[in-house]
C-alpha cells in the first residue's frame, strides 16, 4: 500500500509540474506572440432568424504557435488572466476588430463587432478610455461596437466594475451577456447595468433534441430577455433543427458552425457579398 501510495504522489506531482511548465511555456510564448504578430482574429458571423442577413460577427482570438501549431483560446486566454497579459492582448484584439468593422462598413456592410472581455479588463479603471480611444482612431460609431461580457464579470460585485460599465454605456457602446445562463444567475443584473443582448450558451442549444428541459430553458431565456427589451441570440447552432426550435421561439439572431465557422477577415468579406446578394433576390 505503502509502494502504491508512493507511485501515486509521484504521479501527480509529475502531472502538476507538467502543467507548471506548460503554464510557463504558454505564458512565455503569449509575450513573444504578442510581439512578434503570432496573433490573428477569426470572425464568425451572425445573422438575424427573421431576414437570414448577416448581422454583426464576433471577433475570436487565434494563436499560430510555429512549432506547436494552433493553439486555442480556451488555452491561453486563461493565461493571459492569470499572468496579467491580457490588457495587452484585449487591447490588441479591440484595436483589430475595430479597424476590421470601419473596413467592412466602407464596403457597405454595416454589421456590429461583438468583442470578448475579460474580468480583469473590466476591472480596469482605465478601460472605458482605451474603448473611446480605439473607436475615435478606427472612426467607428460605438453603436456598433458590441461588448461580450459574461455573467460573473457582471456579478463580480466589485463597484469598479459597475462604474467601468457604466462609463462604457455611456459612450454608447452595446453589451452584451456571453454564454447566459451557465453562470450565476441573479437577473437583477440584466436591470442594473443596462444590458442589450443575451447569448444562449451552447450547451442549451447542443442539447435541444435530446432534452426538453434544455428547450424550456431556452424558450425561458428568451421571454426574459424580450420582456426586458433586449435582444436574444443563440450560439452554437449545428442544425437545421436546432435553428426551427430558436425559430419556434421567436429567438432574433444566431450564430453557429450551420451558418459558418469562425474565419478570415477575407473569407467573411465572401460570405457577406454572397449573403447580401441572395437576400437582394
Ligand atoms: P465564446 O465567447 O463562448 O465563443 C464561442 C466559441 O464557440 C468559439 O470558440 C467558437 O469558435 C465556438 N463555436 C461557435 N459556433 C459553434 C458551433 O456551432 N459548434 C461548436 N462546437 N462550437 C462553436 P473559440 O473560438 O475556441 O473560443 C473559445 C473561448 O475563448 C470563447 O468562448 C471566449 O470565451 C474565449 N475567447 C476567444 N477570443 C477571445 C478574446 O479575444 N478575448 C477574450 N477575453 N476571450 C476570448
Ligand atoms: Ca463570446
Ligand atoms: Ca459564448
Ligand atoms: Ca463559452
Amino acid at each position: 500500500a505503502k509502494e502504491k501510495g508512493r507511485n501515486a504522489f509521484e504521479f501527480f506531482s509529475r502531472q502538476l509540474k507538467q502543467k507548471a511548465q506548460d503554464r510557463i511555456f504558454l505564458e512565455e510564448g503569449l509575450r513573444q506572440a504578442l510581439s512578434q504578430q503570432e496573433l490573428s482574429l477569426h470572425y464568425q458571423p451572425q445573422v438575424s432568424l427573421e431576414s437570414g442577413e448577416v448581422v454583426g460577427v464576433e471577433a475570436l482570438a487565434r494563436w499560430f504557435h510555429a512549432e506547436r501549431g494552433n493553439i486555442g483560446p480556451d488555452r491561453f486566454i486563461p493565461v493571459a488572466e492569470q499572468s496579467g497579459l491580457i490588457r495587452e492582448l484585449g487591447a490588441w484584439v479591440l484595436r483589430t476588430a475595430c479597424l476590421q468593422c470601419i473596413k467592412w462598413h466602407r464596403l457597405g456592410h454595416r454589421i456590429t463587432i461583438g468583442v470578448n472581455v475579460s474580468i480583469i479588463q473590466l476591472a480596469d479603471p482605465s478601460f472605458p478610455t482605451l474603448v473611446a480611444k480605439t473607436l475615435a482612431e478606427a472612426g467607428l460609431d460605438p453603436a456598433y461596437l458590441e461588448l461580450e461580457l459574461t455573467e460573473s464579470c457582471l456579478m463580480g460585485n466589485t463597484t469598479d466594475s459597475a462604474a467601468v460599465l457604466k462609463e462604457l454605456k455611456s459612450l454608447g457602446v452595446k453589451i452584451a451577456i456571453d454564454d447566459f445562463g451557465t453562470g450565476y444567475s441573479s437577473l437583477s443584473y440584466l436591470k442594473d447595468f443596462a444590458v442589450d443582448r443575451l447569448k444562449i450558451d451552447r450547451s442549451f442549444v447542443r442539447e435541444i433534441t435530446s432534452r426538453s428541459d434544455a428547450a424550456a430553458i431556452i424558450k425561458a431565456i428568451i421571454a426574459i430577455g424580450h420582456s426586458l427589451g433586449l435582444r436574444v441570440i443563440a450560439e452554437g447552432i449545428e442544425t437545421a433543427h436546432e435553428e426551427e426550435v430558436l425559430v419556434r421561439h421567436r429567438c432574433d439572431d444566431a450564430q453557429g458552425y450551420f451558418y459558418a465557422k469562425p474565419m478570415p477577415a477575407a473569407e467573411v468579406e465572401r460570405f457577406l457579398t454572397e449573403r447580401s446578394a441572395t437576400a437582394a433576390i
